[in-house]
């Protein structure tokens, strides 16, 4: 998939709120690194979301769905609004990033939650305790109990309840684990399974799987270690001493659950990324965390950096362009070494740093 020309096809999705304004540094910055790198990049501009809504009447469009097939990669900056808040739950835009997420087959969802040293200020937790914490979140999105069948409501000898089922096959662990393999790869190789395996039979497929995995793949020789955790222990570790996670992987709901924890503990919502991403060769969507943040649209105050590093996260990740990536990054570091914050973080620094308030454009500029 990609332009006639050779370049590589970014479909980009601004959607609704701040969305637009961070793209637009997003984008400036992955043409800047790309120039300088020699890489070909082009991007192709779609709608999704309440933007899609009203341009179309659907927050995912057809022709969205197959330029995002087509394309090499997607990056997405933000979906809804007050505007489309009285929506039916299947109508509302945010629909548009799961129709999205489905139709990609995007099976693996990757949260880091890195703190930036310049940023300790703005966690909850002491800075000794959080300094240097850098997690990657492998968490299989489209299986275990969000999904399992059978699920609903039913009568209980005259009592009433609700059911649900966590399933898992070995197969879609299998392709999980592969993913968390690759990523540990890139990184420190230090990959922890996280399940509850004294309880759940599920979880115990999980662990056998995954150990087997581990073993046919031969990633002992490749430099990865690999060990388990029970979800209430990791969930404990990851506040007493978080930085002694590389990569943690996991299934659907204990992933939803430890990668917001993970994500608070850095405490600045606007600097973090993430992707959802399918089988290698197929494209995958890089997105910030946060959400489309109304209350701040339309006044260049939003920080973009959450946005710049979904971009470093598609070169180093989809692309495959690992120095982009570290340009990138490095870029972030070092605007925050100087000092210049967008308004969400100028409290978020050490006490005495020298701070520089800059509106999102112009954040993009000093990049
Ligand atoms: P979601 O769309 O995922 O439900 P949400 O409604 O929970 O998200 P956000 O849209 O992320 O929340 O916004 C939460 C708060 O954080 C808002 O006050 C918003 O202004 C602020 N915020 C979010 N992202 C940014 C950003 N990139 N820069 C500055 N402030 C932000
Ligand atoms: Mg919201």
């Amino acid at each position: 998939a990609s332009g006639g020309d050779g370049a590589r096809v970014i479909a980009t999705l601004p959607g609704d709120g701040i969305g637009p304004e961070i793209m637009n540094v997003a984008v400036k910055v992955l043409e800047t690194v790309a120039e300088g790198e020699g890489v070909s990049l082009r991007f192709e501009e779609h709608a999704i979301g309440g933007d899609a809504i009203d341009k179309t009447g659907k927050p995912l469009p057809e022709e969205t769905l197959e330029a995002c097939k087509a394309s090499d990669q997607v990056l997405l900056a933000a979906i809804g609004g007050y505007k489309w808040d009285n929506l039916s739950s299947k109508d509302r835009p945010e629909g548009g990033l799961l129709q999205l997420r489905a139709g990609l087959d995007c099976f693996a969802n990757l949260r880091p939650a890195t703190l930036q040293d310049e940023l300790l200020e703005g966690s909850p937790l002491k800075p000794e305790v959080i300094k240097g914490v850098d997690i990657m979140i492998v968490r299989e999105l489209v299986g275990g109990i969000y999904f399992g069948e059978p699920r609903g409501f039913k009568d209980a000898d005259g009592d009433r309840a609700g059911y649900n089922t966590m399933v898992y096959k070995k197969s879609e662990v299998e392709r999980i684990a592969r993913v968390a393999f690759e990523i540990a790869k890139a990184r420190k190789g230090n990959l922890v399974s996280v399940d509850k395996a004294n309880v759940l039979e599920v979880s115990q497929l999980w662990r056998q799987t995954v150990a087997d995995a581990f073993e046919a793949d031969g990633c002992e020789a490749d430099g990865l270690s690999l060990s388990n955790m029970y979800v209430d222990n990791c969930a404990m570790q990851l506040c007493t001493n978080p930085s002694q996670f590389d990569v943690i992987l996991t299934g659907n709901i204990f992933g939803d659950i430890l990668s917001d924890q993970a994500s608070v503990i850095t405490g600045s919502l606007g600097m973090l990324p993430s992707a959802s991403v399918s089988s290698p060769g197929k494209p995958g969507i890089y997105e910030p965390v946060h959400g489309s943040a109304p209350d701040i649209a339309g006044q260049d105050k939003a920080n973009p950096l959450g946005m710049v590093l979904s971009a470093a996260m598609m070169c180093r990740y989809g692309l495959n362009e690992p120095e982009m990536a570290d340009i990138i990054e490095d870029a972030v570091k070092s605007v925050l070494a100087k000092g210049y914050r967008t308004g969400d973080l100028m409290g978020a620094s050490p006490a005495g740093a020298e701070l520089t308030q800059v509106s999102c454009s112009q954040m993009g500029e000093l990049l």
